[in-house]
């Protein structure tokens, strides 16, 4: 006998964080991949389009006006200004609904913004995804070829900073090995549904009390 749970499980709000080019996105694409039922949270920006980047799928980019007036109306879930030049914010909207129709959502931000999220809502899962060492993150930085060597010293700068903020996270995955981090990242992720807190576990309970009669008594 299948029932329709009385109260929706609430979604999970996964944040990944960790300096720029350590391979957050490479990570959430495979955690995607394997989980399709979590929900991308796109990020709203101010910074150019990259090639190969597709607008409102990887990132909303808009203008610094639009983005201001988002952060002052209280749209935005959290917002960085980040290496000093770019808005990196996350629409709050499409957040609130997903979690509360008990969908999960995958949030990629810095440091700073996972802080504001995690005053905003302490029930999202915090992971920072460190580099094995600085050399493997300035390789892979000069890798993605769509940073100059400026942008390359200006990130390395940013990462000492994400660095120090290691401490606030729950969890921290070295991406080493590409394919050991996507299995941690996804222990993580099955690991959190099974807190009491999002399993549902009060509707469970209550179908094998009822399943047993009087059984037990
Ligand atoms: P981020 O989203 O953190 O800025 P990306 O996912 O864009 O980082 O990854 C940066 C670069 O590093 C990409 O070229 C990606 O293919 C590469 N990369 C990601 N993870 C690994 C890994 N474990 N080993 C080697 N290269 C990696």
């Amino acid at each position: 006998m299948s029932e329709t749970p009385t109260a929706p499980r609430r979604g999970m709000l996964l944040v990944v964080a960790g300096p720029s080019g350590v391979g957050k996105g490479t990570l959430i694409r495979e955690l995607l991949e394997r989980h399709p039922e979590i929900e991308w949270s796109v990020s709203c920006t101010t910074r150019d389009h990259r090639p190969g980047e597709t607008p409102g799928e990887d990132y909303h980019f808009i203008s610094d006006d639009e983005f201001m007036r988002m952060a002052e109306q209280g749209e935005l879930l959290e917002w960085a200004l980040v290496h000093g030049i770019d808005r990196y914010g996350t629409p709050r909207a499409p957040v609130d609904e997903a979690l509360a129709e008990g969908r999960d959502v995958v949030l990629e931000i810095d440091y700073q913004g996972a802080r504001s999220v995690r005053a905003a809502m302490p029930e999202a899962v915090m992971v920072f995804v460190a580099p094995p060492d600085a050399e493997a993150l300035r390789e892979r930085l000069a890798a993605r070829r769509t940073e100059d060597d400026c942008a390359v010293a200006r990130r390395m700068r940013s990462a000492r900073i994400e660095f120090g903020s290691m401490g606030m996270f729950e969890y921290v995955l070295v991406n080493d090995q590409l394919s050991v981090a996507c299995d941690e990242l996804e222990a993580v992720y099955l690991a959190e549904r099974l807190r009491t807190r999002r399993c549902g576990w009060r509707e469970l309970q209550r179908r094998l009390l009822a399943g047993m009669g009087d059984e037990g008594r």
